[in-house]
């Protein structure tokens, strides 16, 4: 952290002993240089220098030394967060070909989740203390593709209106006069591509649904399309994935 931009660079050059502190403010931002048995740095909108009392062990028993405060609430909440982190970790979201900001919007989703987890399991009337946080993740995925009648209010619903409902079949794209077996991109495969990457799926079938008149790869996309309002969000299909793999598991 201390090479970062704009942070004050002769407060980090500045060679302290153990114990010692120095620090810097500008508006509501706090930097403080801390130095334990080795230099500790840290930035802070809501502390200022101050020093507080704390007992830590030693050879020789206990013993009272002044720390920054800063540094004690660190210490003391920062478990929660490495505890969030570590749940997080769990279910990556990792794909190279996603862009920063997805990646940031994945993360976000993915703390809100853990978050949403947490607060279920402490306000449920019914304790379930066997809820996992897989299960949960599939039971919001499964709400949220299933649900989401608002957001596809003005684009989706004549599309999904025939597409969800009804008798759909898979058949081999017909001939056509200049090629024998033409194949067409996947719409799902198309759709989840440009969403995620921005670039068209080149992903090809053979297979189309011939009601639908929509080429569809045949073990996943034919049913996320007939079966999913929202079949492109990725993350969704990734679920439903994962639950396909947990039914069949706990057969
Ligand atoms: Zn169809
Ligand atoms: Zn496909």
């Amino acid at each position: 952290m201390s090479n970062r931009k704009n942070l004050p660079k002769d407060l980090i050059k500045q060679k302290l002993l153990k114990g010692e502190i120095t620090f810097a403010r500008c508006g509501p931002q706090m930097f403080l240089k801390w130095k334990d048995t080795r230099d500790v740095l840290v930035m802070s909108t809501v502390h200022n220098a101050d020093l507080a009392p704390v007992t830590v062990r030693s050879k020789v028993g206990p013993l009272e030394k002044f720390k920054p405060q800063v540094i004690i609430d660190y210490n003391k909440y920062k478990t929660g967060v490495d505890h969030g982190d570590q749940i997080i970790a769990y279910y990556p979201f990792n794909r190279k070909t996603m862009k920063w900001w997805k990646k940031m919007f994945f993360h976000l989703f993915m703390v809100s989740t853990v978050n949403s987890f947490i607060l279920h399991k402490k306000t449920k009337k019914v304790k379930n203390e066997n809820l996992r946080l897989r299960n949960f993740m599939i039971n919001l995925a499964s709400q949220l593709a299933n649900q989401s009648d608002s957001y596809s209010r003005f684009n989706e619903v004549s599309d999904s209106e025939n597409r969800l409902k009804g008798r759909h079949f898979i058949s081999k794209i017909p001939p056509t006069l200049s090629k024998a077996h033409p194949r067409r991109v996947c719409k799902v495969c198309a759709e989840k591509a440009k969403r995620s990457t921005g670039n068209r799926g080149r992903k090809e079938t053979s297979y189309y649904c011939s009601s639908c008149n929509t080429p569809l790869c045949v073990d996943e996309c034919f049913e996320i399309y007939h079966t999913k309002q929202n079949y492109w969000m990725i993350f969704l299909v990734a679920f439903q994935r994962e639950l396909s793999v947990l039914e069949r598991d706990s057969k």
